[in-house]
């Protein structure tokens, strides 16, 4: 198996299983900060601190308030507690910092242009452009690339449905600028 195909295949075991990955931090988290008493402080100063190297990943693969919103919005009946994670993510800390961080962290997610199919299967998986589809695309030159945007929590599932392996999450330059560029 060469190289790509490796890195493809972890990705999107990575992917496919965030939520048990998630549920497994956030338990450790919650373990730590009411076993020592730590200041939850601390807990924004991690996550932005990781912010600064992957983006916005605390708030979908670590933390333990967003896991469990995930679950109360899965068996909502109706849009209520959609609105309550909305408020929950507007009044988190981390969130707004590692937000932020999406555009000028270390690693993002870049497309390939020399071997992208142009076939869209990334931005149908993302929920930016379903929602904004004249803004946000992965792969459409000159459109905002979603993966730097505040609102990207690096599911990865853009880069795991990627068939030819042209999105990638690697270590790129940091740039303020919110447009692909290639
Ligand atoms: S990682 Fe970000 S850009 Fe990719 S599908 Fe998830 S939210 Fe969208
Ligand atoms: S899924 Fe891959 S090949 Fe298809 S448009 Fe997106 S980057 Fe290009």
């Amino acid at each position: 198996m060469n190289k790509r195909k490796v890195k493809d295949k972890l990705i999107g075991m990575l992917a496919k299983n965030r939520t048990y990955i998630q549920i497994g931090f956030g338990i450790v988290i919650y373990m730590i900060v009411s076993f020592y008493q730590i200041s939850l402080w601390w807990v924004v100063g991690f996550g932005s601190v990781i912010g600064i190297i992957w983006g916005k990943v605390f708030c979908r693969w670590m933390c333990p308030i967003g896991i469990m919103m995930e679950f109360m919005m899965k068996i909502s009946p109706d849009d209520s507690l959609k609105n309550m994670y909305q408020y929950h993510k507007i009044g988190c800390p981390i969130a707004w910092i590692s937000g932020f961080l999406n555009k000028v962290s270390f690693y993002r997610i870049r497309v390939n242009h020399d071997t992208c199919k142009d076939c869209g299967l990334c931005d149908d998986v993302c929920y930016m452009p379903a929602i904004e589809n004249q803004k946000f695309s992965l792969y459409k030159p000159g459109m905002v690339n979603p993966g730097d945007d505040y609102s990207c929590s690096k599911c990865l599932l853009c880069v795991a449905k990627c068939p030819n392996g042209s999105l990638s999450y690697k270590p790129a330059i940091p740039s303020l600028k919110m447009e692909n560029k290639f």
